[in-house]
């Protein structure tokens, strides 16, 4: 017997926005409906992805939600200035809210705001509405993802925390392209950088970000800090627009079966699809996405229950890979020697760059990345004392 939904969608973030979106565009008759416990979708965020990040065909469905668009992005560390030629975007929750809405604005489907979800099975949610009561909504396909939680995750972790500040400078800025990771600021509480967007030739995006052993983000203290660093540059701050923060885990273990796909999916990063070194989930969602919206609800977890075995298991073997890099950056580096780890990265082929972020690494790909001299300023006793096991 048919569900109210061909797609429960629990939680109406990142990951589910972009499985609406996605849907829609391969199945326009699709019934979807988002439970989402936040008055609005989306949250208080900007998304950003390389190009390279995206499965092709998703291009042309993701579109109306991108904010801005560069070519080519800058990093800079202590030792070692690049400028990559990869193409770089965000969204920003705002525009992929409008983009969710419009696509669920269609008989059949449905968003619930302000609606929790209190029992997630593979074929029903038990809700709680606005006004306290509760149902139970029906979908051929369940799919939770309800956000970056280390709880959920049980993970032993490290810390990505940053607070982000939306700025109005009081003359145009002059800054073209994406400052991706600008490490040349002093490096406390861990590998620290500054991230800088060019949203508009007077407006920029300004995130203080740190790797770091501890979650407590002094958001006061940062404010200062994006501050001084934007007088530094010559860009006078007229006004702050808004400010976002976050405090994602970093981890170097993980339950072996995440991610999993078994039903209901938990996708997102509570599901275990991000990417643990750089704490992007962009990639993998919009992949996620596509896998989802190339079939039929009914056939997610029935007659093409392989295709998503597979996508479950590559994501598997790319973050096995990346939690043991985690467990070398945060266990055998000093906090305040962390970035040589970063700097070495940088130095490798830009082909290898972008497969890492995107958790395509083959594994020529990760011999370059283990092979060599290690990066300056690791602890010998640490590495010697804590071995290679995880
Ligand atoms: C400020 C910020 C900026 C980031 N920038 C980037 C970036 O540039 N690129 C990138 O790749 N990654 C980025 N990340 C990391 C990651 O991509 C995000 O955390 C992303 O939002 C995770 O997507 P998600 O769908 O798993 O969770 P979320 O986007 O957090 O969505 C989860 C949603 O579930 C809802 N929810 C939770 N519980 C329930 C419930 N019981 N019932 C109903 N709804 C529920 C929440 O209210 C929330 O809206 C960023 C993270 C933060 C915090």
């Amino acid at each position: 017997m048919p569900g109210d939904f061909d797609y429960a969608l629990v939680g109406g973030g990142l990951q589910n926005g972009l499985i609406a979106l996605a849907v829609r565009a391969h199945q326009p008759d699709a019934r979807i409906a988002i439970i989402e416990r936040a008055p609005a979708l989306a949250g208080n965020h900007t998304w950003c992805f390389h190009d390279s990040d995206l499965p092709p065909a998703m291009a042309a469905w993701l579109a109306p939600a991108i904010t801005a668009r560069w070519i080519g992005h800058d990093v800079a560390f202590p030792g070692h200035r690049r400028a990559l030629a990869g193409g770089y975007a965000c969204v920003a929750a705002e525009d992929l809210a409008t983009a969710v809405t419009a696509a669920l604005d269609q008989p059949g489907s449905a968003l619930r705001t302000r609606t929790s979800a209190e029992t997630i099975a593979a074929d029903h949610v038990v809700v709680r509405n606005p006004d306290n009561t509760t149902e139970t909504i029906r979908a051929s396909a369940v799919i939770a993802a309800r956000g970056p939680d280390a709880a959920a995750l049980d993970a032993a972790t490290g810390w990505q925390k940053f607070l982000g500040q939306e700025v109005r400078t009081t003359g145009p800025h002059g800054l073209v392209r994406p400052m991706l990771m600008d490490a040349t600021v002093p490096q406390v509480d861990g590998f620290r950088f500054v991230y800088v967007l060019p949203l508009a030739p007077d407006r920029l995006l300004i995130e203080d970000t740190y790797f770091s052993d501890s979650a407590h983000l002094d958001a006061a203290h940062l404010r200062g800090e994006i501050g001084r660093y934007a007088l530094a540059h010559g860009w006078p701050i007229a006004e702050v627009l808004r400010e976002e923060t976050g405090v994602l885990p970093l981890p170097w273990r993980m339950p072996d079966d995440l991610p999993a796909a078994a039903a209901p999916l938990v996708a997102g990063y509570a599901g275990g699809w991000f990417h643990p070194v750089t704490g992007y989930s962009f990639p993998i969602a919009a992949r996620v996405a596509a896998h989802v919206a190339a079939r039929p609800a009914a056939d997610l977890h029935g007659a093409d229950r392989g295709a998503l075995d597979d996508l479950a298991r590559q994501q598997r073997k790319q973050l096995g890979f990346a939690l043991r890099l985690n467990w070398m950056l945060f266990r055998w580096f000093p906090p305040d020697q962390r970035y040589h780890v970063l700097e070495r990265f940088y130095r490798l082929p830009e082909a290898t760059i972008r497969r890492f972020y995107a958790l395509e690494l083959t594994a020529f790909d990760r011999a370059r990345i283990l092979i060599g001299r290690p990066p300056r300023g690791m602890s010998w006793r640490a590495a010697l004392a804590l071995g290679e096991a995880r």
